[in-house]
């Protein structure tokens, strides 16, 4: 007997699908050419399966706050914001991510999984509920799994089954805390918010919404859905990363309650963690200006994502989400197929992501395009024409 025995079945699903050349998971990505292009297996290829939506990571502008923070500040800040950790620059960020809100208090975590695992574990204690949409990210479980609340998961994107579940617990709802996110990375599917906000006003409870795929990507000032929708004033909570349309790490947790500021006190994913290194911090407030001020990325971003729906549309294939977003997920019969599918579009010059149960809602066998606004109209060009070369060969 061993301690490793039971990762046993883990192993032999991931040798089933790496046996012969480049990894399905966990793919080496040999070198970055530029946002949308690098060097897999030796070979120059598409990045389509990043979550660098806007193209930011290697923006000049956000490069140069980086490397001026590096060298000025170091390169960590080697402690919590508890203790030695809080520069200027954290509590700047914080502002500015409440300013563009228009709301009183943001916290800055080191990443986006702490975000959610610190903000959902906090604020819902041991007397109160949580309610959590049944495709949640991990993230979101397991800020469930360190918190004390009594969990209950709704069917998703169901906000009739919430109204029933928030029904049941009768004047407790005031302590109840909904969680969805604003764009579901596997499917690509987004929830129907303004239906959740009704429910969620009936019965007196409380929302977080996880904008971690949908901030940047959409909103007039690319807030998110919330601001999509006009329904900024109805959330309670919204969770966001910087790993995605900002190119950096860190997360966030912005609030219309002034009290969100209570939770420095007692998040333990706050406090027991060195705070972000000073340059991912600079380099995150220069993307977050770009994010805000508009610029062209994100209707570049939407030009793309138009012509991939359409494309794939044509091709006949099943989408995970009837909206189009930047996620494309590619519903394919089985896992043979989907890792044929993979491995073709590789050999055609696109790097894509390969999902598969467990890691998938529904035992869903997929295939995953990312898209950004980096991606050039010839890189959309060879994207599709990737797909069509797989069409020719089935
Ligand atoms: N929430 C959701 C919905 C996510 O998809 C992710 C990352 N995949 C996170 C939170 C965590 O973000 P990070 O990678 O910044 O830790």
């Amino acid at each position: 007997m061993s301690l490793f025995d039971k990762f046993a079945p883990l192993a032999a699903a991931r040798a089933d699908l790496g046996a012969h050349g480049t990894p399905p998971v966990a793919t080496p990505i040999e070198d970055i050419i530029s946002a949308a292009e690098g060097v897999i297996g030796g070979r120059r290829v598409i990045l389509a399966g990043t979550n660098n939506y806007l193209g930011l990571t290697l923006e000049p502008e956000v490069i140069a706050s980086a490397r001026e923070s590096l060298e000025h500040f170091g390169t960590g800040t080697t402690g919590s914001r508890m203790a030695n950790g809080s520069y200027h620059a954290h509590a700047s960020l914080e502002r500015e991510l409440a300013a563009a809100y228009g709301w009183p208090s943001a916290m800055v975590f080191s990443t986006g999984y702490q975000a959610n695992l610190g903000s959902i574990a906090t604020l819902a204690g041991k007397d109160d509920f949580l309610l959590l949409d049944s495709d949640s990210h991990a993230s979101i479980y397991d800020g469930a799994r360190l918190g004390a609340a009594q969990t209950i998961v709704f069917r998703h994107n169901d906000p009739a089954n919430l109204d029933r579940r928030l029904t049941r617990l009768g004047s407790d709802a005031s302590r109840a805390l909904i969680v969805v996110e604003g764009l579901y990375s596997m499917l690509g599917d987004q929830p129907p918010l303004a239906d959740f906000v009704e429910v969620k006003r009936r019965h007196g409870a409380w929302l977080l919404l996880d904008e971690a795929h949908s901030f940047g990507v959409f909103g007039a000032t690319g807030l998110g859905l919330a601001e999509a929708h006009g329904l900024l004033d109805d959330v309670d909570f919204v969770v966001g990363t910087f790993s995605k349309s900002l190119g950096g790490i860190g997360g966030f947790c912005a609030s219309p309650h002034a009290e969100l500021e209570l939770m420095r006190l007692a998040s333990r994913p706050y406090i027991f963690t060195a705070s972000p290194s000073p340059a991912v911090i600079a380099a995150t407030r220069t993307a977050l200006a770009r994010v805000v001020a508009g610029s062209g990325l994100r209707q570049r971003l939407w030009n793309n994502i138009d012509k991939l729906y359409d494309a794939l549309d044509s091709f006949g294939y099943r989408l995970g989400s009837d909206k189009p977003g930047p996620v494309a997920a590619i519903i394919l019969p089985d896992r043979e197929s989907a890792l044929a599918h993979w491995r073709g579009l590789l050999e055609n010059g696109v790097y894509a992501n390969l999902m598969v149960p467990p890691a998938t809602p529904k035992g869903l066998n997929l295939l995953r395009i990312s898209l950004s606004a980096a991606h050039t109209p010839e890189h959309m060009d060879r994207i599709i024409q990737a797909f069509g070369q797989l069409q020719k060969a089935a």
